[in-house]
């Protein structure tokens, strides 16, 4: 009797400890809140970047990431911190979104962009819009305004005006830089989407993507951006995605969503599952491009298989990484 009360006893402890043990490190380990954005991946070398351009992207990295997480340290949600980063990053003309797209083959600009939250996978996106000047936030309108999930062209445009959307004269998005890239096409083949995913102090994970797509595409084609699954995805009990790439391959390879089904079925972690879909799936296809990535704990993941992409993260902890070619660690 006596000794299975001292069994009894120990055991009793041994939980405690356990249970004591494990919060305090899951406290200590989970932060409040993180951000990561990206601004594009590519093979650039670091002579087609100049040090004075390179100066610049990473101030505008800085400034979108302080953005999102001004939002999130006051308590707003992911979808308002991924909105207003991203929407700085359309403005941008440094960015291969909004303002700054790239060309189609026929010289106009034709965006795409999406948005998913991971509390209800609800999801929302916009695809070859020519007038929006901010795609991201209509896409969050069709996820919160409308019963689709993917809306395209005029259609999308019409709706965006509805929902009071800011709606702009197609020469807005012109800027003489992508204009010449147009033109120097054989040379130049950059990608340049932005991204940003969240984990906010209230537990929900959300990623978004906005893009021109790739320069000199085909009039009417579509990417991964807008693509749920391929260039965003996001769900509570996995990971928060946003890619950035060659859209064919991203979308044949189900990127984003891949990367949270290998956490789910196969408990890999998310630098695992990254490093699998990013370095060898899409690599022995041929693909190239990045990801950024944020999972229920906190952890990042900012993998590519390309020379460079520009990229930043900001977690509550007071952690912070910006960078472009050099390697940059959570
Ligand atoms: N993924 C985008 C697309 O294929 C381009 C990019 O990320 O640069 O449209």
């Amino acid at each position: 009797m006596k000794n299975s009360i001292l069994k009894f006893s120990i055991l009793i402890i041994l939980a405690i400890v356990i249970f004591v043990f494990n919060f305090k490190s899951n406290s200590i380990t989970k932060p409040e809140y993180v951000i990561v954005i990206h601004g594009g991946a590519g093979n650039a070398s670091n002579k087609d970047i100049n040090e004075e351009q390179q100066k610049e992207y990473i101030e505008k990295l800085n400034e979108a990431l302080a953005i999102g997480e001004e939002i999130l340290k006051n308590g707003g949600n992911c979808i308002d911190a991924i909105e207003k980063t991203i929407n700085f990053m359309e403005d941008c003309p440094l960015f291969n979104a909004g303002k700054g797209a790239v060309f189609t083959n026929d010289g106009h600009n034709e965006l795409d962009a999406s948005i998913m939250q991971g509390w209800d996978l609800n999801a929302g996106a916009v695809a070859g819009v020519r007038d929006i000047k901010n795609p991201i936030s209509a896409a969050i309108k069709v996820m919160t305004n409308s019963e689709h999930v993917l809306l395209s062209g005029k259609g999308a445009s019409e709706f965006a005006a509805e929902q009071l959307i800011e709606i702009v004269d197609s020469s807005y998005f012109f800027t003489e830089k992508r204009w010449e890239s147009l033109q120097n096409i054989l040379k130049s083949k950059k990608h340049g989407t932005v991204g940003c995913v969240v984990l906010d102090k209230y537990g929900n994970l959300a990623a978004g993507t906005s893009t021109g797509g790739m320069t000199n595409k085909k009039y009417n084609r579509i990417g991964d951006s807008p693509i749920i699954g391929a260039g965003t995805y996001a769900n509570n009990n996995t990971c928060a995605v946003s890619a950035t790439g060659h859209g064919e391959y991203f979308i044949r390879y189900t990127v984003a969503h891949d990367i949270s089904a290998l956490m789910e079925y196969k408990d890999l972690s998310l630098e695992e599952a990254s490093n699998i879909v990013i370095n060898e799936k899409l690599v022995n296809a041929g693909g190239t491009g990045g990801i950024i990535a944020v999972d229920k704990n906190g952890n990042i993941s900012m993998t590519y298989n390309t020379n460079m992409m520009f990229r930043a993260f900001a977690k509550s902890t007071g952690e912070k990484g910006v960078g472009i070619f050099e390697s940059v660690k959570p």
